[in-house]
């Protein structure tokens, strides 16, 4: 596994919605943001809020802050993004548990991810492994059975 699956992230509440938002590296602030406000960024600890009806994106203990209309990942987010690496979507893992080949998807995800073949530091905006969301759709999903 690549270590961006290992690393477990400090909490800190989001500024605006108060959830409990896990920290990023600056290369994944600088990767996500747009241009040209990437180029404004002050270097410091951020925080990634994932709720995606929240206007705060990152936040830093410091008090600066990028809005989530301001990453690239803004229209993804709001689409409820599984995997930003293999681009699934969470609606099409929920009709995969459904139809029972959710197996392969995950599969192939985990297979890409042990090979470092995954790039969820950069693609995903917290900077975090999408395997643990696939493992608790699926714990839902079992759940509502
Ligand atoms: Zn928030």
């Amino acid at each position: 596994m690549s270590n961006c699956c290992s690393s477990s992230p400090i909490t800190q509440a989001c500024p605006q919605c108060g959830a409990a938002c896990k920290s990023v590296e600056m290369r994944t602030l600088y990767h996500q943001v747009r241009f040209p406000e990437n180029q404004g960024l002050t270097p410091g600890t951020y925080y990634f809020c994932s709720l995606k009806n929240c206007l705060i994106g990152y936040f830093s203990l410091a008090g600066n802050s990028v809005p989530k209309l301001h990453l690239r990942s803004y229209q993804e987010i709001q689409k409820d993004k599984l995997c930003y690496c293999f681009d699934i979507e969470a609606d099409l893992y929920q009709t995969a548990l459904r139809a029972n080949n959710a197996d392969s998807i995950k599969d192939f995800v985990i297979q890409r991810t042990k090979s470092g073949e995954c790039a969820c530091e950069l693609r995903n905006p917290s900077g975090q492994c999408c395997l643990a969301k696939f493992k608790h759709m699926e714990k839902e999903y079992t759940a509502q059975q």
